[in-house]
């Protein structure tokens, strides 16, 4: 039986997740001109748009499997996805309801 120790560590690093998650969602586009911004007028490196753009993909990628891959601290299943359907904004465990 999982204590209430680790089910607060659960929730801590699902937070953690959450909000890597919506930060690289969100600043997206302030991020991508920011990050072009130092590199071409600062370190003068020349980068282009579209390779800043696609490693934040890329980011975005990593950023949402961490997410999905998030375990339910009570039943040990992936709390945001079931067989059929994978929800980022599920308030309960899929398999076992578990309030977030
Ligand atoms: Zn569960």
């Amino acid at each position: 039986m999982p204590t209430s120790l680790s089910f607060e560590a659960a929730w801590r690093d699902l937070n953690r997740r959450s909000t890597i998650l919506w930060l690289l969602l969100f600043g997206c586009f302030p991020g991508v001109f920011l990050l072009l911004y130092l590199l071409n007028e600062l370190l003068l490196q020349d980068a282009p748009i579209l390779g800043i753009a696609l490693a934040w993909m890329a980011a975005i990628a990593w950023a949402g499997i961490r997410m999905a891959s998030f375990t339910c601290p009570s039943c040990r299943r992936l709390f945001f996805e079931n067989w059929y359907f994978f929800k980022p904004l599920r308030r309960s465990c899929a398999y076992c309801g578990l309030q977030r």
